[in-house]
């Protein structure tokens, strides 16, 4: 028995990193939405009849992780990270390491997140129709975690599955090299215009009763922690190793498996500062960063 099923859709809870929660669709087109949950359950549905489409929200290795169980069914994924499917060099210079860091990547990738190249039977584009036969999806193309991050909207069931917009409470994640900060804004806006019964998401608490102002919430963690940013600065010019330190994001230093979290937090302030700049409210002199308290929409010098 599934938590919450709805029509043909159902969900399937998955642990924590790097495993995620997968929408599955036994529908007569059957497809497993993030097949990086519950391996059994994974596998017990394929069992019962084939899978026919195994489709993955974005090129993460905590949402492919049990892709390759399936390796018979189609895969179907957005056109702006299929090539990371493809390849996994392309997919580690994604994150952009340094030499030792590729062997620690892909020694991970390969035993743990089980990744084998593949290559993208369907490139999905934003609201493409996916016929899965009575249960009809759309793809909403919602970038800024990844390029080709979608979420999938399910008019009839009234389910809409935002993937990796995942309403935790820490808020959006847009750390890795390809994120993009503006884009994660205005998809959370698009997503919240979307009418809902249900959200489900790909990690944490996973099914919501739809609320937008969930959404907001969720949106406005990235305010507060432009407003924790300006906050610091305005008490005197910091590098941006100075920043990272002070854990606006994630507190100190964690990673997790491969993934160091610093990482993540120096990229996303990072992202921070660049938009922050574009805006004439910080400005860069030599390698520091300070608040423009000139008043000035632009800064007079740096
Ligand atoms: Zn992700
Ligand atoms: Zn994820």
């Amino acid at each position: 028995m599934s938590e919450f099923s709805r029509g043909c859709i159902s969900f399937v809870r998955g642990g924590r990193y790097p495993h995620c929660h997968s929408v599955i669709i036994d529908d007569s087109v059957r497809a497993i939405i993030d097949a990086a949950s519950d391996r059994e359950r994974l596998l017990a549905f394929g069992r019962d009849r084939a899978v026919d489409v195994i489709v993955t929200s974005h090129a993460h290795e905590d949402h492919f992780m049990y892709n390759s169980l399936f390796p018979a069914s189609r895969l179907w994924v957005h056109e702006a990270d299929a090539p990371a499917f493809a390849s996994l060099q392309y997919f580690i210079d994604l994150f952009q390491p340094d030499e030792e860091e590729i062997e620690l990547w892909k020694e991970y990738l390969t035993r743990e997140a089980n990744y084998v190249p593949r290559e993208v039977d369907r490139m999905l584009h934003d609201d493409d129709r996916l016929d899965f036969g009575r249960t009809v999806g759309r793809v909403i193309h919602t970038p800024g975690h990844t390029p080709g991050h979608c979420s999938f909207y399910f008019p009839g069931e009234g389910v809409l599955y935002l993937a990796d917009w995942d309403l935790v409470e820490a808020g959006p994640y847009y750390g890795d090299p390809n994120s993009d900060l503006d884009q994660t804004i205005t998809s959370l806006e698009r997503l919240m215009e979307i009418r809902a019964d249900v959200y489900l998401t790909a990690h944490g608490k996973g099914i919501f009763e739809a609320d937008p102002r969930i959404i907001e919430k969720y949106l406005g963690t990235i305010f507060l922690r432009e407003e924790r940013l300006l906050d610091l600065l305005s008490r005197g010019p910091k590098t941006l190793d100075e920043i990272t330190d002070q854990g606006i994001i994630y507190g100190g230093a964690k990673s997790i498996g491969a993934w160091n979290l610093a990482v993540s937090e120096r990229n996303m302030m990072h992202k921070h500062l660049q938009k922050l700049m574009r805006q004439g409210l910080v400005c860069r002199e030599n390698d520091k960063y300070h608040a423009n308290s000139s008043g000035l929409s632009s800064c007079t010098s740096g």
